[in-house]
């Protein structure tokens, strides 16, 4: 039990280095990156310890575990990072300040008519399937010439940026493709929308990929087994 702080601040001044290391190889700030920690392995009490040791956003991948850990962690801010179903709505959009995954317009309406009915503006980011995979959810490239016009009806949920999971891969340069593209098309998307300064975020990367999604223009990376490796709850 004592291990436990000690053990997740060492992950995190290592996961911070990787992150100052890589902003300083592409020129950029190293407060442009948020650090989103992924808390979808472990529990509540793992997400208190790395809150006081200084992470201030946390993601889960699941609309009922994330239910579960704001009821229990509410005093920080939570981002939903995989697939909310529309039956789920409802709940979750009070409890998120950023849902990363809309990942099709059916979804992206039901998410503007709920947020109409609870009188609340919603930041979202698309999720992209850049890898093509057919098992992964997420809009096709080919979807983003239907974006402007899809979304000059919104009036209550605000475009934030995009998203996407590049494949998995032993080598993370397999990534980076994907992850440019998707720079591309948050470049060539942004003067078309009605709010082009709020449409900046790309949230790529994650422990296997995060040095080359920053290279390519990361704003958020979304981190689980790098921070909790080496804890007996994450490898139990
Ligand atoms: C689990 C998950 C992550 C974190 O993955 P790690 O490889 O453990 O860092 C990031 N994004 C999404 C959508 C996830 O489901």
């Amino acid at each position: 039990m004592a291990d436990i702080p000690f053990i997740l601040s060492r992950n995190l001044a290592e996961v911070k280095q990787t992150i100052a290391e890589a902003c300083h190889k592409a020129g950029r700030p190293a407060d442009e990156v948020t650090l989103v920690a992924v808390t979808k392995y472990v529990d509540a009490n793992l997400v208190r310890v790395l809150h006081l040791l200084g992470v201030t956003d946390f993601g889960e991948s699941r609309p009922q575990e994330l239910w579960k850990k704001v009821a229990e962690v509410p005093e920080v801010r939570w981002h939903l990072v995989g697939h909310l179903q529309r039956n789920k709505i409802d709940k979750t959009l009070p409890l998120t300040c950023l849902i990363h995954s809309v990942d099709s317009f059916r979804l992206l309406e039901a998410v503007e008519a709920e947020a109409c009915k609870q009188n609340r503006n919603v930041p979202v980011l698309l999720e992209f399937n850049m890898s093509g995979e057919a098992e992964k959810n997420g809009f096709a490239p080919g979807d983003a010439a239907l974006i402007p016009e899809s979304v000059q009806p919104l009036r209550f949920v605000r475009l934030a940026g995009l998203m996407t999971m590049a494949a998995l891969a032993e080598d993370p340069e397999q990534a980076r493709p994907a992850f440019a593209a998707l720079r591309e098309l948050r470049d060539r998307l942004t003067p078309m929308l009605p709010s082009p300064n709020l449409f900046t975020h790309l949230s790529m990367g994650m422990t296997n990929d995060f040095e080359v999604a920053i290279e390519e223009g990361a704003t958020m990376i979304r981190i689980g087994t790098a921070l909790f490796r080496g804890l007996q709850e994450f490898e139990a």
